[in-house]
């Protein structure tokens, strides 16, 4: 599972930083930014995560789209009924404990440079 090298220098600008999630706002997935959004060109509702229409147009109830998936993918039950920018999210709660285990994973900051 956790295989790869860690970036050192990326850890120390996130231990200095308070623990921020990247939300892509084109298609609301975590860990990536807009300008590096595979789906860059389509559009997704940040109601319902569905594509093709605007959360100003959602005909369908809000629920987020990234613990829809987390349920799918993990066959658990968390609440989907809550936008998905916020803050009591089960997704957005699991990617900060996802980063911090990572800043956990490179201390100690050896000194380079
Ligand atoms: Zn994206
Ligand atoms: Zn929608
Ligand atoms: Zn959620």
């Amino acid at each position: 599972m956790k295989s790869g090298k860690v970036n050192l220098g990326w850890c120390r600008l996130k231990i200095r930083k308070f623990i921020r999630p990247r939300l892509c706002f084109v298609c609301y997935r975590y860990g990536h930014m807009a300008r590096d959004c595979i789906d860059r060109d389509k559009i997704f509702c940040s109601r319902c995560g569905e594509e093709k229409h605007k959360a100003a147009e959602c005909p369908n109830e809000m629920s987020c789209s990234n613990c829809k998936r987390l349920n799918l993918r993990l066959k658990e039950e968390v609440d989907i009924k809550h936008d998905v920018k916020s803050r009591l999210c089960e997704s957005y709660l699991r990617e900060i404990d996802f980063i911090r285990e990572k800043i956990d994973y490179c201390k100690p900051v050896p000194k380079i440079q």
